[in-house]
């Protein structure tokens, strides 16, 4: 079998390593005659799987120990909606940073439970930037300022990250958590989709301080508060296991990388090939973000002009060479490589070179 040059946005690429150890457990787990998708979520082996991720989870992202570590299901998406019923509390507002399609999903589901302000947006820009710290107006009554921390589909993300003295910061790191090293203690809630950088679809990681989930409104659903899953370890119901498993094994292969400082360096590596290739192309490709606030996980560009019947041939014929993933989302249109963690640097060396022979045959 020959692998694809996978540049999928999500459902996302999983190191080969990672899916070949799997496969290698997949029918007899650890000897027990079963899978583990077979095996009780409250049997001691699935108790491990569930620590051991949790526990290098912490290690990696060096987690302080006044964090809970929680593995649900229903998505990032879910979470849009938990925020705001968790946090916001009578008279209290939710203050979102708007920096595209995924913040602005998340400002529109909080609206739906109550208060969301939108403390700056970038929507006059074409969402090409993060805005600067001094644009960013958080009202009084914030009961946490929310961000996104890489646009998946506009291909912006924070270099930096800003910081509010009068509100926990929730970010979304769906699309680019694991991929650099962040300080935690920084952030008051982060949380991610698995797909992307962490493993296969099914579980949501949600990294959360102690003292912010102590008490949510009684009102909500028990499935629904975060302080059901802090207290039951997140097995108060039937967990994914299997997709907790995967990104077991996923944090171990990072760990095998040497961590989150190599993997960014990896990251900048694979990107700079893809970058370069635009930034010298005289202009037949556009990179869709500011060069300073580009994304090193989603690599968004158009070819010039906007050149629709160009962009379709590049994808086609992209396909014949065996680029899988490279059209953009359907609601920006032009072209996208998403390189996550997975992503071996040889898939960009590849796009590189395709994307200048390409450039070549079209000018
Ligand atoms: C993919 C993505 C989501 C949605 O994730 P689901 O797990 O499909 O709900 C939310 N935010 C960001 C930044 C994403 O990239």
């Amino acid at each position: 079998m020959t692998r694809a040059y996978n540049f999928n946005a999500g459902p996302a690429a999983i190191p080969l390593e990672v899916l070949e150890q799997a496969q290698a457990q997949f029918i007899d787990y650890e000897g027990a005659g079963m899978a583990l998708m077979e095996m009780s979520h409250r049997s001691a082996t699935y108790e491990k799987v569930n620590q051991e991720a949790q526990d290098l989870l912490r290690e990696l992202m060096n987690i302080p120990d006044n964090y809970k570590i929680l593995f649900l299901q229903g998505g990032a998406s879910t979470q849009f909606a938990m925020i705001p019923m968790n946090f916001l509390s009578e008279g209290k507002a939710g203050a979102y940073i708007d920096t595209g399609a995924w913040a602005g999903k998340a400002i529109k589901e909080a609206k739906v439970i109550g208060e969301a302000v939108v403390a700056a947006s970038t929507k006059e820009d074409s969402y090409m930037r993060t805005p600067k710290a001094s644009e960013i107006v958080v009202p009084e009554n914030a009961a946490y300022v929310h961000l996104t921390s890489n646009e998946t589909i506009g291909g912006v993300q924070y270099k930096t990250f800003p910081e509010f003295a009068n509100a926990p910061l929730i970010a979304d790191m769906s699309s680019d958590i694991l991929s650099r090293p962040i300080d935690v203690s920084k952030f008051g809630m982060i949380y991610a989709g698995a797909q992307k950088n962490l493993g296969p679809s099914g579980v949501t990681v949600v990294i959360v301080r102690e003292d912010l989930i102590a008490e949510s409104p009684k009102t909500i659903p028990a499935m629904l508060r975060y302080d059901t899953h802090a207290k039951a370890n997140s097995l108060y119901n039937t967990p994914p296991s299997f997709a907790v498993y995967m990104v077991g094994l996923v944090l171990k292969w990072i760990k095998g990388k040497g961590g989150l400082a190599a993997l960014e360096q990896y990251n900048l590596e694979k990107t700079a090939l893809i970058y370069n290739v635009i930034d010298e192309s005289n202009g037949f490709y556009v990179g869709c973000a500011n060069q300073e606030d580009r994304s090193t996980m989603n690599i968004t560009f158009r070819i010039k002009d906007k050149d629709e019947e160009l962009e379709k041939k590049f994808i086609k014929e992209s396909e014949a060479a065996g680029f899988v993933g490279l059209k953009g989302h359907r609601d920006v249109g032009g072209l996208r490589a998403s390189t996550y963690n997975a992503v071996p640097l040889e898939s960009c060396a590849a796009l590189a070179q395709f994307m200048k022979e390409f450039q070549q045959r079209n000018s």
